[in-house]
């Protein structure tokens, strides 16, 4: 962050907006400064690919399903705005350590051992380090006695779109994201990769949201993808993970996709589509949901 903080500090912060006698460095300055910069960053790394998921890669016959909620849209981008500055708020307590120079970041791309390769190497471990993180982190959020205060909010959207990629509590969000700040203090990183990382998690993020549930063939066993998150939402104590398959066959949760096995959320939403056109706009029949559970095996759906 401190690249950004630099940028903002001499072309915006330093000339227009704080007192010249306001040094730089000091740590209240840094501190509101970023807090308005992961502010403003957040939501647009949440607002842009979402936006541009929702129109060019979402299914909009999804929002037919029994499940989906009364003005869900709306709800997922309302939720997500009012939790980034909560969020926001806590991340810039390590924003403002990193910037002081807490953390394990640098800026050169060859002074390793293994050059460029060192590189591609850090993205690979990075990945593979935040996944497992993220998969226990997930998996404790699911404990019992801690599931229904800070992550049931984000299994509201059980068939989530992209705009549901970001709507978290506050807390649930920044515990998702805590093992990326770790990686940054405890691994040396190239900042510049860290800073492209930041941006690839967020779009990763609205992927698995985004109800395109294809995975190229190679990759299917090993890709966490939306097909994954999407039976995760449905059915909660599977697929916890975030980019790979990995921690959840390891730790028993894996669950084939119910769209790889043509018996995805589309199946629903082709029966009630199927149904309103067989009974018309009087509607005979109509499909309602009959229980949801969060400690089981998902939901039953009838008709009357
Ligand atoms: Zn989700
Ligand atoms: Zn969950």
């Amino acid at each position: 962050m401190d690249v950004i903080l630099d940028v903002c500090d001499r072309h915006l912060l330093t000339p227009y907006v704080y007192s010249t006698s306001w040094q730089e460095d000091d740590i209240l300055r840094q501190f509101i400064s970023l807090f308005f910069i992961t502010v403003i960053g957040g939501t647009l790394v949440y607002i842009i690919p979402a936006t541009f998921s929702y129109f060019f890669i979402f299914d909009h016959k999804l929002k037919e399903h029994p499940l989906f909620l009364k003005n869900q849209v709306r709800r997922e981008i309302i939720y997500t705005l009012n939790s980034v500055p909560l969020m926001a708020f806590i991340t810039t307590f390590l924003f403002v350590l990193e910037v002081r120079g807490y953390s394990k970041l640098h800026s050169n791309f060859t002074n390793n051992a293994l050059g460029y390769a060192g590189v591609a190497f850090s993205v690979v471990t990075f990945l593979l380090f935040t996944d497992m993180c993220i998969y226990w982190i997930h998996r404790w959020l699911h404990h019992k006695l801690i599931y229904k205060y800070i992550h049931k909010f984000h299994h509201m959207w059980k068939v989530p779109t992209p705009f549901a990629s970001h709507a978290f509590h506050p807390i649930d969000g920044f515990l998702q994201s805590c093992p990326y700040h770790m990686y940054a203090f405890l691994f040396p990183l190239n900042k510049f990769v860290y800073l492209a990382m930041f941006v690839f998690v967020n779009f990763w993020t609205v992927s698995i949201h985004d109800g395109d549930y294809r995975v190229p063939p190679p990759l299917e066993p090993l890709v966490n993808g939306s097909a994954h998150h999407t039976d995760h939402h449905l059915f909660y104590n599977y697929n916890y993970g975030q980019f790979f398959t990995l921690w959840d066959r390891i730790g028993g949760s894996f669950r084939t996709p119910s769209a790889f096995e043509g018996k995805g959320p589309m199946v629903e939403v082709n029966r009630v589509l199927r149904e309103r056109h067989d009974n018309g706009k009087s509607g005979k029949k109509q499909t309602i949901v009959e229980k949801t559970t969060c400690n089981g095996h998902g939901y039953n759906l009838r008709t009357r």
